[in-house]
This record gives C-alpha cells, sequence and structure tokens, in this order.
C-alpha cells in the first residue's frame, strides 16, 4: 500500500513569515551598510594617520633610483625586490620589516601601497645603503714569471738559436782562406738556385753561383737556412770565387751572402744567428782572424754599399769576438 503523503508546515515558511523574513533582511541590510562603511573608513583612516605620524617615507622606486637598484615586483605576491648584482633586498606592503641579502631588519613603522606605489619609512634608505654589499675587488694578477716564448726583435738575434749547418761546409782545403766577405743580395728574396741562376744568364759565369755560402731568409728558402755553393764543395778543383771583385778575396776571401736587401731592411734574427754560427765556425776551421771579417763595401769602396746600412755589422763582431 502506497504511503498516505501528509502536507507538514514548517514553521516560517508561510507566505506570510517568508514576506516578513524578506522584509527584515532588507531592513538590516539598509541600516548596517552605512555602519560597515563608516567603520571601514574609520579604520582607513587609523591607518593613515598611523602612517603619518611614523615620520616621512620614501617611494620604492626613488629608492631603487638612488642606490641604483633594479626594482621589481611579484604581480601575484606583491613581494617587491631592489637588487644588483652583488645585493637582494625583499619587502612587501603591510610588513614593518625588510630582508637585505641574508638578514632581516626591522622598520620604524610598516610599508604600505599607496597610489605613489610602495611607500618605505624614510630610515631605509640609510639601512639599506649600509648593508649593499659592494663587489668584490679584481682578483690581483699573480706575479709568476709567464713562460710566453718571446718573439725576438730583430736586435735579438745574439739570443736566436742557429739552425744547423750544412755537413758540406767542412772541407778539406788546398788553399789558404785568409778573410770572410759579408754581402747582402740587394734582393727582397731569392737563393742559391736564382742566384746561381743570374750569374750564368747575366753575368756569363760558368761555374754560377759568385758566393761560397747563401744564407735564406725565409723567401726563397727557408730563414737561417745555410746553402752551400758549388764553388765551395769544388774549391780544390782550382774554382775561386767570384763575390769579391777582387782576385785576393775571391781566391782567399770565403763569400757569404745573405738572401734581403739590407739598405732598406735588417737580417732577419735567424739569418745573423745563422751567420754567427758559419763564420765562427769558418773562422776556427781555417784560422782566420775576426779583423779579418769584412763588409763588402771595405774591400771594395768605389764599387759598392754591400750589406747595406743596416746590416749589424760592430755587433756581429763583438759576437764573434766573445770568448766562447
Ligand atoms: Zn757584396
Amino acid at each position: 500500500m502506497a504511503p498516505r503523503l501528509r502536507l507538514v508546515e514548517i514553521p516560517g515558511t508561510s507566505a506570510r513569515s517568508v514576506f516578513l523574513m524578506r522584509r527584515r533582511s532588507l531592513l538590516a541590510v539598509f541600516l548596517l551598510t552605512p555602519l560597515i562603511a563608516l567603520f571601514a573608513s574609520c579604520v582607513r583612516g587609523f591607518v593613515e594617520s598611523d602612517v603619518q605620524d611614523r615620520g616621512p617615507r620614501v617611494a620604492a622606486q626613488t629608492l631603487a633610483d638612488r642606490l641604483d637598484l633594479e626594482g621589481s615586483t611579484d604581480p601575484i605576491s606583491r613581494v617587491e625586490t631592489l637588487s644588483n648584482d652583488h645585493n637582494l633586498v625583499v619587502f612587501c606592503p603591510g610588513m614593518a620589516s625588510l630582508r637585505i641579502n641574508d638578514d632581516v631588519f626591522d622598520l620604524p613603522g610598516p610599508i604600505i601601497a599607496s597610489s605613489r606605489g610602495t611607500l618605505l619609512p624614510a630610515a631605509a634608505e640609510g639601512l639599506i645603503r649600509s648593508r649593499l654589499r659592494t663587489p668584490p675587488p679584481p682578483e690581483p694578477k699573480k706575479q709568476t714569471p709567464t713562460r710566453r716564448p718571446k718573439q725576438p726583435s730583430r736586435n735579438d738575434w745574439l739570443r736566436q738559436r742557429a739552425p744547423a749547418l750544412p755537413p758540406n761546409w767542412n772541407v778539406a782545403a788546398n788553399r789558404r782562406w785568409t778573410s770572410i766577405v759579408i754581402h747582402h743580395s740587394a734582393t727582397e728574396r731569392g737563393g742559391a738556385r736564382l742566384f746561381d741562376k743570374m750569374h750564368r744568364e747575366q753575368n756569363g759565369w760558368k761555374y754560377g753561383l759568385g758566393y761560397h755560402f747563401v744564407i735564406g731568409n725565409g723567401t726563397d728558402t727557408g730563414d737561417g737556412r745555410i746553402e752551400v755553393g758549388s764553388r765551395w764543395t769544388r774549391q780544390n778543383e782550382g774554382i775561386h770565387g767570384a763575390h769579391a771583385g777582387t782576385d785576393q778575396y775571391n781566391q782567399h776571401g770565403i763569400g757569404i751572402c745573405l738572401v734581403g736587401n739590407f739598405e732598406e731592411d735588417r737580417p732577419t734574427p735567424t739569418q745573423m744567428a745563422a751567420l754567427l754560427k758559419l763564420v765562427r765556425r769558418l773562422s776556427d776551421r781555417y784560422k782566420i782572424s775576426p779583423s779579418a771579417i769584412y763588409e763588402h763595401h771595405e774591400v771594395r769602396p768605389e764599387h759598392t754599399d754591400c750589406p747595406g746600412r743596416f746590416f749589424p755589422y760592430r755587433k756581429f763582431l763583438t759576437a764573434v769576438r766573445r770568448p766562447r
């Protein structure tokens, strides 16, 4: 059997009582709203008067400008930061403290949000300024000796390591060598092969290259490379040098030519080192005195400026004379 439904009136839900309840609610809203507004304005006034009472304020943006810091605000948390590479200042409206790097400091009043942006008690400026870290000074350069390989200057050839001499420099000569004559090629480039060709074709010399030795400058042959001419290796066949312009120095003077024009440039350091090594060995081997080491123009004064004004003759002779 189906249960019989029974209408029961819940107190206060009759049409009349609902009407009375709504009227009371509306009345309450009408009465309470001005009261709430009044209360809120009182509280606001209290807070603002509290702010005014606690002294001057400074805007966060002003602080950032004065302290040369970058300001930013997290849009959700409203947490604000002022920072640079070495510092971080963190604060938030409503608080009466802030964090400067790793420490928290109390402020003499609260931080507030206003139409001028976030305002901090003015004392915050001095506090932050006194706590900012300055960038560390640059690390002093260590005074350890540098191992950078020194590039010798053109005058520094005395410390330059000389290349090895070619084995055929050492000839058991059947003639007496009494002097060494130093030349430049008066050309920017060249080598024994080129000068041999020139001496054959331009000078018409049957035995070609007139010098006994040629020392390269890194153009056609290696820098400081010593080439031995056939007039040296074939000297015992009665073939003389053809470099000095006089019989005496062609037949008894060893002709050494450095590639380059030393009227305009200097020999390379390696060329000079090679020359020094070669001249010392020849002097020792054939008993030639340093006083018999000549520049070409010394044996042919009217005919040539060879080996040029930039050839360091005095320094070279001093080095040859130095005890070894
Ligand atoms: Zn010469």
